[in-house]
């Protein structure tokens, strides 16, 4: 039997086609493997939203070096972002590489290994289905256990911020039928799966691809059907929302609808009108501010969490601390930070690079402190309440407890009794302490008496790619 193994770096859209690539490989009979040596083919699937992306490539592709000399039908693949900017200049820049594929040509794989086995001299795909544009369809996870799955809503990105690659690395937005899309969540639910998180790089901005754009977004529509048509779903989340797309038909989806959580992740990425029209986001911090105050409205404890850049060209001080006052305002209780650095072919290059790197780091920390106050301002105040815990593995640093997700997408420790497996199980607990990310808890009703798991693998033999979504930030819009 052929072996595979996976190296994902990035978002979870990337940990989503990691995944497709792990079915599309299963299908050719592959099975996956952690070991290098076992391994007839390596991926990597890359990430190229930050800067030195190259150097993390270069230098894993450079670890397989002596094993790839050794081992010579070993096939190196790259994948992602990465292979869909540089594309066929990458078979030139890294020797080892055999097969460069872009994430619109991840079916198309089998094909380009087997001409690579066959003799063939290394090849890149990378090529956008903008015309007929392919979904691939998640396979129910039977022999994973898994309770959680994406599933793909749309791809691409309109928007222009002029910070982002995404638009060159993924192309334009294209849209998946909202059949397509229930049908998919409906085999994923009758595999044991309990809840969804609906993916795209903008996924607000869903319609149907027969709809016109001018018409705008349909996905409080969406997630309304989804949540009539699959009664059987406990959970759906979606990321990432732009803030352009936070309708009031979606915040009003989420006052109505229990299956969405009272929580949102929703990247803003400065609190400065000045800097935010650099960034042609769209919008302004008032906005902004207004949908956060209707989202915590619409249900109680509603929480939200988001994405910022500090250090954008031309970013100064009276900029940062309308930043800071956002986040304050906003009370968000996770904030996912990033210095700005200068991507190829993006608008902001011609703004130049011009906040010192010290002040970006200095900001950085100061935002993180403001951040973290009031992150574990609000884990400390669910100390004692009770939570619904979504339980996805054994923790890995202590194998009496389980790690989940609450509703809201607190991360929470549960001491389960040894041997019993609880994973895809909806729990109730109650949180009896905060660590400064997270919760530990205990159950509050008496386990149940199911026979016990010998074998029961730990979270690190989940596989690969999975394993590197229960850390992962989220897909930044
Ligand atoms: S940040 Fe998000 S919305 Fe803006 S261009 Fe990138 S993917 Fe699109």
């Amino acid at each position: 039997m052929r072996r595979y193994l996976i190296q994902t770096f990035g978002c979870q859209m990337n940990v989503h086609d990691s995944l497709r690539i792990e079915e599309v490989l299963s299908a050719q009979g592959y099975a996956a493997t952690d070991a290098p040596e076992l391994a007839d083919l390596i991926l990597f699937n890359t990430c190229s939203i930050r800067e030195k992306a190259d150097h993390k490539l270069r230098s894993a592709v450079g670890t397989f070096r002596e094993l790839k000399e050794r081992k010579r039908d070993l096939v190196m693949v790259v994948a992602g972002c990465m292979a869909q900017q540089r594309g066929e200049a990458l078979l030139d820049e890294i020797d080892l590489v055999d097969v460069v594929i872009g994430p619109d040509n991840i079916a198309e794989l089998p094909e380009l290994v087997g001409h690579v086995r066959a003799g063939g001299p290394p090849v890149a795909r990378t090529v956008f289905d903008l015309d007929a544009p392919s979904f691939l369809q998640a396979h129910a996870p039977t022999d994973r256990h898994e309770a959680c799955a994406y599933v793909t809503v749309m791809k691409g990105c309109d928007e222009r911020c002029t910070f982002c690659i995404v638009p060159y690395t993924r192309g334009a937005e294209r849209y998946r039928t909202s059949s397509e899309i229930i049908a998919e969540i409906d085999r994923l639910c009758d595999a044991g799966v309990k809840e969804v998180t609906l993916l795209g790089q903008t996924v607000n901005s869903w319609h149907e691809p027969h709809e016109s754009a001018e018409g705008g977004s349909r996905f409080a529509w969406l997630v309304e059907r989804i949540a009539r048509e699959v009664p059987k779903l406990a959970r759906l989340r979606y990321t990432s929302p732009h803030p352009r797309h936070m309708t009031d038909a979606l915040i009003a989806a989420h006052a109505e609808l229990a299956v969405l959580p009272a929580h949102v992740h929703l990247p803003v990425q400065s609190g400065s009108d000045r800097v935010l029209r650099r960034m042609l986001r769209r919008y302004r911090r008032q906005d902004f501010l207004e949908r956060a105050a209707k989202l915590r409205a619409a249900r109680p404890s509603f929480t939200l969490s988001t994405d910022i850049i500090v250090g954008f060209p031309g970013e100064t001080e009276e900029d940062f601390q309308q930043t800071l006052s956002l986040v304050r305002e906003a009370g968000f209780v996770s904030v996912f930070a990033f210095k700005y650095s200068p991507r190829p072919h993006t608008p902001a290059l011609r703004l130049g690079d011009d906040v010192p790197e010290e002040l970006k780091s200095e900001r950085l920390e100061r935002l993180f402190e403001v951040a973290d106050a009031q992150q574990a301002a609000h884990l400390q105040s669910l100390v004692g309440s009770e939570l619904e815990v979504l339980l996805e593995g054994r923790s890995k640093t202590d194998p009496a407890r389980m790690t989940g997700r609450s509703q809201r997408h607190e991360i929470v420790h549960v001491a389960v009794p040894p041997g019993l497996d609880m994973r895809g199980k909806l729990v109730k607990v109650r949180a009896s302490s905060a660590y400064k990310r997270s919760l530990v808890a205990e159950a509050v009703e008496p386990w149940p008496r199911l026979p016990p798991v010998d074998a029961f693998p730990p979270v690190e033999a989940v596989q690969p790619a999975r394993k590197q979504a229960l850390r992962l930030p989220l897909v930044s819009s």
